[in-house]
């Protein structure tokens, strides 16, 4: 084992996927090798599931990196980066499967290929549309805006949906190469006065739904029905969302989703779509809960910056302390009454 190996206990904080990919992102930008042990440990189903192991794959498929213990269940594994710097820009497909979290995947090789020389165009194929994960819209409508603000190049196009069980969506991301576009710290502070609007998604489902549904998330929200769409998109099985969102001046601050399943009324999947937003309308912070614990790594590589969150989740933190084993410490927070400011210094 080389001497500059750094050993990651996988179990650490939130124990999840999430110690597994932002070590291989930070692995591949920085060169430096690790072990990780007790991968997912805090999970009913410890080690490596296919999403975490498509995650592997894609890593060592763009950069050339080799890995120990790439199999399915597997609580240890052993990567070396072929270097700092590692990814190539090019095409790339990343299947995980059936339903397998695709946002996720792209998540892991996603700044390694923005910071890569040569533009590249991934595809993922999988699930668009899954519960604890960002969904396709979540990508497009808020995450990928701060990464612009960031001077990251990054765009999607949407192909087909895929919810649990049946899967089988797929989408195509275009990241532009090498130099950021007129880089900067972020200061994401205040967001003012937001509007709010929904969006309800529909795969292989009746009308009806799509409509009650519409109906009880404009009520819970109190906006108007006209500010709620309902969007059907192709996809091989059955599927459905319902998606709040708070905007202003065309820039999405949050956006949430609930997911319909058997034996939940429509009005409850609404509901519960509108409750998480009023969660986040309940602080003056811009940036939710899961915004921020994405937004660690690319800041972390970009210029770095500031931003208040109504939630410092346990997702957060932890990926705080995968960056501090890679890049010492680089994010700091502070309790500010019902918001915590996050501070991202930019890797030394
Ligand atoms: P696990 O190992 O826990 O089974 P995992 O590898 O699928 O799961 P986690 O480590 O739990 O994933 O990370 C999930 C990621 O998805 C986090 O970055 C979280 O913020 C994000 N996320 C979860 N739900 C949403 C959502 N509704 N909208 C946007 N992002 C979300």
């Amino acid at each position: 084992m080389s001497a500059d190996m750094l050993e990651i206990d996988g179990s650490y904080g939130e124990g999840g996927g999430q110690v597994l990919r932002s070590a291989l992102t930070l692995s591949l930008v920085t060169g430096t090798p690790f072990r990780i042990t007790k991968i997912r440990a805090g999970r009913g189903r410890p080690g490596l599931l296919r999403q975490h192991l498509t995650c592997v794959k894609a890593s060592c498929e763009i950069s050339g990196a080799d890995a120990d213990g790439a199999e399915l269940g597997s609580q240890t594994l052993t990567f070396r980066p072929s270097g700092p710097a590692s990814a190539r820009g090019g095409s790339y497909t990343f299947a995980v499967g059936s339903a397998g979290r695709t946002s996720l995947v792209l998540a892991t090789v996603m700044l390694p290929l923005l910071l890569a020389s040569g533009e590249s165009v991934v595809r993922l194929e999988g699930g668009t549309h899954n519960p604890l994960a960002p969904p396709y819209e979540f990508l497009v409508e808020v995450l990928f805006p701060r990464l612009h603000e960031l001077g990251f190049r990054i765009g999607a196009t949407f192909e087909r949906a895929g919810f649990f069980p049946a899967g089988g969506g797929s989408f195509t991301v275009t990241l532009g190469s090498g130099a950021l576009l007129e880089p900067r710290a972020a200061s994401w502070l205040t967001r003012g006065e937001l509007t709010l609007s929904g969006a309800v998604v529909l795969a292989n489902v009746g009308d009806r739904i799509g409509g009650r549904e519409k109906i009880a998330l404009a009520a819970s929200l109190g906006i108007d029905r006209d500010a709620v769409t309902i969007k059907e998109v192709p996809s091989p099985g059955p599927g459905n969302a319902v998606m709040a969102r708070a905007t202003r001046n065309g820039l999405t601050h949050e956006l949430v989703t609930a997911f319909g399943e058997r034996g939940k009324t429509s009005e409850t999947v609404a509901e519960d779509a509108a409750a998480q937003m009023k969660k986040y309308l309940a602080s003056t912070a811009p940036i939710g809960e899961h915004l921020a614990d994405q937004l660690l790594v690319p800041l972390a590589l970009a210029k770095g910056g500031t931003f208040l969150t109504h939630v410092k989740s346990m997702h957060l933190t932890t990926n705080a302390w995968v960056l501090s084993r890679f890049l010492g410490d680089v994010v700091t927070f502070a309790d500010e009454g019902n918001t915590t400011r996050v501070e991202v210094r930019p890797r030394p």
